[in-house]
């Protein structure tokens, strides 16, 4: 071996086939149980290794570490808290290219999205919240009647972080990185479908000097090591992100032990295009945001409303767009990898059989796709488009999460509204229109956390972030997670 190659083996974070390990107090440990599950790649639809089946002991384990650590964590100065959320944020910067290939192999996206968009995402997390929480502060409100208010932002204590399987990394530390940065400490569950990057995460945070017990990545199945981490007592703030029936089960179990909560839950994001949007970009804008990620982003556009007199034209346009995406080995240069999980393939499949049930039109896709090589039995599906359902249906009402949009045609500015609105979700919604003023009201009227006109997924960290109805409650992003993980205390003081 020479010493390049010497150097790189010691430097690789991940050894295929290692086996995942949670990470407390700052050690490296399989789960006090002694159980395991196995991890897929969802691309080969074969075990890549094994991570700790958890259960309520690892938790309060953990629980334990964090709570013990938040004293000093929480008096350290905000400088030198700040410094070594940079310093982990260079080390994923510097180990980027293995992470993204672990997130890849474990999620099923492409590597080139991974690349491109999660790990630099994470990067960007830390470097944002330690810059941020230089500038934060507590606030003062001038001398009134001679009194003096101030208003003191401070850490509250251990924060149960609880992310999804689709953006592994990018959302896990989108929770991390503003809590810590806050003060407070953190036991994270990722879910059990993608441990890989988490399981990274700790070791990189060993490695940037993190103090042992600041962050504890505990893996294994929601019921088991995820409710735990909900209903245990030395926790007084959780940030959710998942589906719907789980945040409103979390919050069933949390409302009466009266914790601070924030739920980023699902969507059915409308997409709606008016007869004068610029209609290439509307087009390529709506195949990205229907398919990017599998369509396994919160934030897709699965309902594409389409006004009356371009209907078939944007639909002859799009259609040829979707039938020219490729999927397959998501380590080559492809549009759709693989979805996450055989369950949730046969889930958007049978989504597919919904929707024909309901009277739908599969316009193309619909299939699984068994790519050639060494990916044949991964979990592959064709961009499917549908046209021909009400609104009212199940395959119009239901988050799907997969790579299958649907086209409706409406009439005009309040029809539009009505189909855009008329569903439990409300996440993100996009509107495509070349006049500004019809922008502003239609973006007034939908009742949605956000609305991007004339783009999509442009994802400013300052802004806030979270969704209305069903998709969510709280916010996050920017000043809104630093609120959102401080209590504010008001003293009042007599001069
Ligand atoms: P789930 O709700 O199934 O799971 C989310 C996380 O919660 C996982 O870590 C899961 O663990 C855990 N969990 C499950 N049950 C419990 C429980 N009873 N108590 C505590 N934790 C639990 O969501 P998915 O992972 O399937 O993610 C997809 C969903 O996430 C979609 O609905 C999507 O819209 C939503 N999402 C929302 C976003 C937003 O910002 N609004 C962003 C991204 C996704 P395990 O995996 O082990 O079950």
């Amino acid at each position: 071996m020479n010493f390049s190659e010497n150097s790189m083996a010691r430097t690789s974070l991940w050894v295929p086939g290692e086996d995942l390990l949670n990470y407390i107090n700052g050690q490296m440990q399989p789960a006090l149980g002694g159980a395991w599950l196995e991890n897929m790649n969802p691309s080969t639809g074969q075990v890549m290794g094994r991570f700790p089946d958890s259960d309520a002991s690892d938790v309060a384990m953990a629980v334990e570490a964090a709570a013990a650590a938040f004293p000093a964590w929480s008096g350290m100065s905000v400088e030198k808290r700040s410094a070594l959320l940079y310093r982990l944020a260079d080390l994923i910067e510097g180990h980027a290219e293995e992470l993204a290939a672990a997130e890849s192999a474990d999620q099923g996206k492409p590597i080139s999205l991974a690349s491109k968009t999660d790990i630099p995402r994470a990067v960007d997390n830390f470097r944002f919240f330690a810059a941020s929480i230089r500038t934060f502060s507590s606030e003062s409100q001038p001398v009134s009647g001679g009194h003096l208010n101030i208003t003191l932002r401070q850490p509250i204590g251990v924060v149960a972080c609880i992310s999804p399987w689709n953006l592994p990394l990018y959302l896990l530390t989108w929770k991390i990185a503003p809590a810590l940065a806050a003060g407070n400490t953190v036991v994270a569950k990722p879910s059990e479908l993608t441990p890989l990057t988490a399981y990274l995460l700790g070791k990189l945070c060993g490695e940037a000097g993190v103090p042992p017990g600041v962050v504890n990545l505990v893996h294994g199945t929601g019921l088991r090591a995820g409710e735990p981490l909900i209903t245990d007592p030395r926790i007084p703030v959780i940030s959710f992100t998942g589906g719907t029936v789980t945040g409103a089960r979390i919050a069933g179990l949390a409302a009466p032990l009266f914790k601070k909560m924030s739920l980023e839950l699902g969507g059915k994001n409308p997409n709606i295009v008016f007869t004068d949007a610029d209609l290439d970009q509307a087009v390529e804008t709506a195949v990205r945001a229907a398919f990017t990620n599998q369509g396994e982003i919160c934030l897709c556009g699965s309902r594409i409303l389409i006004q009356q007199p371009i209907y078939n034209t944007f639909r002859d346009l799009f259609l040829a767009k979707v039938k020219a995406l490729s999927v397959g080995d998501p380590r080559e240069q492809v549009n759709l990898g693989a979805l996450v999980s055989e369950g949730h393939l046969h889930k958007v499949l049978g989504y597919v059989q919904l929707a024909r049930d309901e009277g739908g039109i599969v316009l193309c896709g619909g299939n699984r796709v068994h790519p050639e090589g060494p990916c044949q039995n991964g979990y592959f599906m064709e961009p499917t488009v549908i046209e021909g359902l009400p609104n009212t249906c199940r395959t119009n009402q239901e988050e799907i999460f997969g790579p299958v949009v649907t086209l409706q045609p409406f009439e005009n500015e309040s029809e539009a509204l009505v189909l855009a609105n008329g569903t439990p979700f409300g996440l993100a919604a996009q509107v495509w229109t070349s006049d500004l003023s019809r922008a502003h009201q239609v973006a007034q009227q939908l009742k949605f956390g956000l609305v991007w006109v004339n783009c999509w997924m442009i994802r400013d960290l300052r802004t806030p972030f979270g969704g209305a109805k069903a998709s969510g409650i709280g916010r996050e992003g920017g000043v809104e997670s630093l609120r959102f993980f401080t209590e504010p205390t008001n003293v009042c003081i007599k001069v």
